[in-house]
């Protein structure tokens, strides 16, 4: 079947609403309330555009997850590349990463604010444009590596087949997601998770598999999903399922694109490019074993070597005073919890990292509606 043809059968409202029709049934026989995951921002804009909370049982809660990486990218690393900028070093950066405010204690800056006062930054789409951009210049650059592992082979395959010309560098804050919520469910007090939905476009690259520990070893039933509104309801009908029949158990909803084992391709390439480290998450603090950093045979393209940026990059950073992004990418408070939201912090003037990038919660919220969705409920 056509892409297009695809997406207007998991869009289709008729079955969507016929899904909804089912979980509020099941979700009645289960007798307490309950609180789901969508760990990716692209799950919480589903929900959110869509308005998919309408159909929702009251008893049953959707919440946001870690699974913005802007949101989650440490202010050091943002503080160091806009110093960069101001050097002379030309900062390539994704659209989405461009108004990350910084958290240089009196000054925080953005890289739109750094380039405002004379600062090298512009905005590319990928690694490819990068690249592109390094071979036709002269001067150093640095590309700003910052997503999950569905971003990092795009870096990695061109370094591994040494396609990487002299003067371009990549200051890498690539995250590794199931460390993250294996932090979440062994580390954190009150989050409210009966059963998570895991990110579909990750485990095409690390294979369903991977998300195996939120059930053997959590008791939460997990379903990794995709990203159209019928992947979702589904999600949540076979978590509701189970939590009726008291079981726990990982189910691939995304067979479409993602299978058990992932991109092997990929993950060989990840393995050999890159190392990997504890690493910081922005208001929530170093988590094990979830940072990519450059393996010592690759550590030439590694713009924190080279330059001699590990120290400033290890600097513990808190989300900007008022702040309380670090909750909402924990699932333990909703964007209109904070007193700034729409206020002083809106999506043309972000004052914290969850308003910045299209998979910040904030963000989707401001833009689609997610007060008057939350009013609905009530
Ligand atoms: Fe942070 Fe802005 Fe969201 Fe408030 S509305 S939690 S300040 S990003």
């Amino acid at each position: 079947m056509e892409l297009r043809g695809l997406l207007g059968l998991y869009r289709d409202g008729a079955s969507v609403r016929r899904v909804a029709g089912v979980l509020r049934r099941l979700a009645g026989r289960v007798g307490r309330s309950m609180s789901f995951m969508g760990f990716c921002g692209t799950h919480e804009w589903t929900f959110t555009y869509f308005g998919l909370r309408s159909l929702l049982p009251r008893d049953l809660r959707v919440v946001a997850g870690p699974g913005c990486p802007v949101c989650i990218t440490p202010g050091s690393y943002v503080d160091t590349a806009v110093k960069l900028s101001l050097d002379g070093v030309k900062i390539l950066t994704y659209g989405d990463a461009y108004k990350l405010p910084g958290s240089e204690l009196g000054r925080p800056r953005s890289l739109a604010e750094a380039r405002a006062e004379g600062g090298s930054v512009q905005v590319v789409y990928g690694f490819t444009d990068a690249l592109r951009i390094a071979r036709r210049s002269r001067g150093l650059h640095v590309f700003l590596g910052i997503g999950f592992e569905t971003t990092a082979p795009s870096v990695a395959s061109p370094i591994s087949r040494g396609e990487v010309p002299g003067n371009l560098l990549v200051l890498s804050a690539y995250r590794l997601t199931p460390p993250i919520m294996e932090y979440m469910l062994s580390s954190v007090k009150d989050v409210p998770i009966d059963g998570v939905i895991a990110p579909g476009h990750v485990s095409a690259i690390i294979g369903a598999k991977s998300w195996g520990f939120v059930a053997e070893k959590y008791h939460r039933p997990v379903v990794v999903a995709g990203f159209e509104p019928l992947d979702v309801m589904l999600a949540l009908l076979e978590m509701v399922a189970q939590v009726i029949r008291g079981e726990a158990r990982l189910v691939n909803e995304y067979k479409r694109l993602a299978t058990w084992e992932g991109n092997l391709r990929a993950q060989r390439v990840m393995a050999e490019v890159f190392s990997v480290v504890d690493a910081g998450w922005r208001g929530i603090g170093v988590v094990p074993g979830s940072g990519y950093v450059f393996s010592d045979k690759y550590s030439r393209y590694d713009a924190a070597v080279q330059l001699g940026l590990e120290k400033e990059l290890r600097r513990i950073d808190e989300m900007p005073g008022g702040c309380r992004c670090a909750d909402v990418v924990l699932g333990r408070a909703s964007p209109t919890d904070c007193p700034l939201f729409g206020k002083a912090c809106t999506p043309s003037h972000p004052y914290g990292p969850c308003m910045v990038s299209r998979e910040g919660t904030c963000y989707i919220w401001a833009r689609y509606g997610g007060p008057e969705l939350l009013r609905s409920r009530d």
